[in-house]
């Protein structure tokens, strides 16, 4: 492995002194934390700060991109920096409520879909595509139906597909038009939220109110409101902060599987209708869902890394094609009593495989049907030439338990009544895939935390899992610091 690198340029602190007063803080420059600040400084020119742990979006490399080898950068700048994990996203806006997240049981289903309407417009204003792909009903009507005979539902939803490089690009125009208004400190961390006792907040966990943020440097920053968007890369740190400040935490299910990657002419039924299709099926064996879940048609498949653990994700270009199309296959699981940390159970997964393949896997499906490991002759033998190319051949049996294994299989085999060609010996599993939707805050409808003031949004707070819904969520949060006059 390469040598690590460590970022440790922060942004200078906005004046020598030690406090601040600011009306909103947020933390984490992802889509939710970007798109609050954005609705403040719209709605009334409120005085935001935001607080970045990782690199401005112009010092944000990846070497793994070209290497396919993980350099383990501290914090890793796939997932943190300015624009969050979705500055080297795919950038697919999926333009329905119905997925990427559970703020349906936040917000009302017809002020949910302006909400993402809203959200599509905004993308569009700083230069999103205005080609929306998975318009043609009668074509995703045949694809439903087809997928019905085979055992999968089909959830259509019209997708823009911005593409690795164009996301980046949009992400800065959003930076340069925020840094007018707004103060940004990248390289910063948030380490503690301070709250005081204010029995007039009339609120639980002890009437407690958020006054600010100390940052790893040591500054303190005061305000009145603050918005805490930290992504799946903060979630546990999330976590530790609600349980020290005595906020109540509801678990999620953990999301586990593995990238398949295929030619994309096998796709191509598919993606070209629906660009992205998310079919859900229920396994036979274990009556669990399995989903496809962030298809990207002649993409590539990348790496994430968590500091403590690397998984597999994967993005397309928007002007760069590779011949293979890839998508996650994952088990979804909803742990009851009485253990309540799926977190730590999809790490200890991603582990094995890290621990084992030195960090990704990758086997060929054929190899793994007849129980011998991949080996770098047999993948090179096959029809595939592995997107990502640090990825070591290995054998998923060892690490994916048998009932996701088995799930997985099973899905693969209805699929491939859907679109031939995908349960096929020479398709790669990359693994694993690990979703990590974190435990998540008690919140209301305006995604206020039991403390007052303090607020919880994205992808780190639970509630969201993807560019729309986390976007959206930033700017209920907003909208209700707003209503509840404290911008
Ligand atoms: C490779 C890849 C491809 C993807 N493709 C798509 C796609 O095509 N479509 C889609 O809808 N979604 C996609 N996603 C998911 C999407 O990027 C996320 O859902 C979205 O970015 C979540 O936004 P967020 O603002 O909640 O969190 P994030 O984008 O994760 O941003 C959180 C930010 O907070 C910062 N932070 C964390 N802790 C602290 C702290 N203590 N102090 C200061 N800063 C902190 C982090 O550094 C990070 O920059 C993809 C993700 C990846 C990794």
């Amino acid at each position: 492995m390469a040598e690590s690198r460590v970022h440790k340029v922060a942004s200078p602190a906005p004046s020598a002194a030690r406090r601040f007063a600011y009306d909103v803080i947020v933390v984490g420059a992802g889509p939710a934390g970007i798109f609050a600040a954005l609705e403040l400084v719209r709605r009334n020119g409120a005085r935001v700060l935001i607080v970045e742990k990782g690199p401005d979006i112009t010092r944000r490399v990846c070497p793994a991109r070209t290497t396919g080898v993980c350099n383990n950068c501290e914090p890793c700048d796939v997932t943190c920096g300015w624009g969050g994990a979705g500055a080297f996203s795919d950038g697919k806006l999926t333009l329905s409520s119905a997925v990427g997240g559970w703020l349906p049981e936040f917000v009302p289903a017809a002020e949910l879909d302006d909400l993402v309407h809203y959200v599509d417009q905004v993308w569009l204003d700083y230069g999103a595509p205005t080609k929306v792909h998975g318009a043609n009903g009668k074509q995703v009507e045949e694809i439903r139906r087809e997928a019905l005979v085979h055992g999968m539902t089909l959830i259509a939803s019209p997708v823009r597909h911005m593409g690795t490089e164009r996301s980046a690009e949009i992400l800065k125009v959003m930076r340069k038009d925020l840094e007018r208004s707004v103060d940004v400190r990248t390289g910063t961390s948030v380490e503690r939220i301070v709250t005081i006792d204010a029995p007039g907040a009339g609120r639980q966990a002890g009437a407690q109110r958020a006054t600010g943020v100390v940052c790893d440097d040591g500054t303190e920053y005061s305000a009145a409101a603050v918005i805490l968007a930290p992504g799946r890369q903060g979630a546990g740190w999330l976590v530790e902060e609600c349980k020290r400040l005595g906020i109540g935490l509801h678990t999620n299910p953990v999301d586990i599987g593995v990238r398949v990657e295929v030619p994309a002419a096998i796709m191509e039924p598919l993606t070209s209708a629906l660009y992205e299709s998310k079919l859900v099926y229920y396994s036979h064996t274990f009556d669990d869902p399995v989903r496809t879940f962030c298809m990207n048609p002649y993409g590539q498949v990348s790496l994430e890394n968590y500091g403590d653990v690397i998984t597999v994700n994967g993005h397309s270009y928007a002007d760069q094609r590779t011949e293979y199309t890839n998508f996650a296959l994952l088990v979804s699981t909803d742990f009851t009593e009485p253990f309540d940390d799926p977190l730590t159970y999809g790490k200890s997964i991603a582990r094995l495989a890290n621990l084992l393949g030195e960090d990704i896997i990758v086997q060929r499906l054929g190899d793994l049907q007849q129980g011998k490991r991949s080996t770098a002759e047999r993948i090179e033998r096959g029809t595939i030439g592995p997107t990502l190319a640090g990825a070591t051949p290995g054998d998923l049996s060892f690490v994916l338990p048998y009932r996701h294994l088995l799930d997985i299989l099973e899905m693969l085999e209805a699929l491939d009544a859907l679109v031939p060609g995908v349960n096929a010996r020479d398709t790669l599993l990359y693994g694993a895939e690990v979703k990590f939707y974190s435990a998540r805050p008690k919140l209301d409808a305006g995604l206020q935390t039991e403390i007052a003031g303090l607020y919880a949004v994205g992808d780190g707070a639970g509630i969201t899992r993807g560019l729309v819904q986390a976007s959206a969520a930033g700017i209920i949060a907003a909208r209700s610091i707003l209503g509840n006059g404290k911008g």
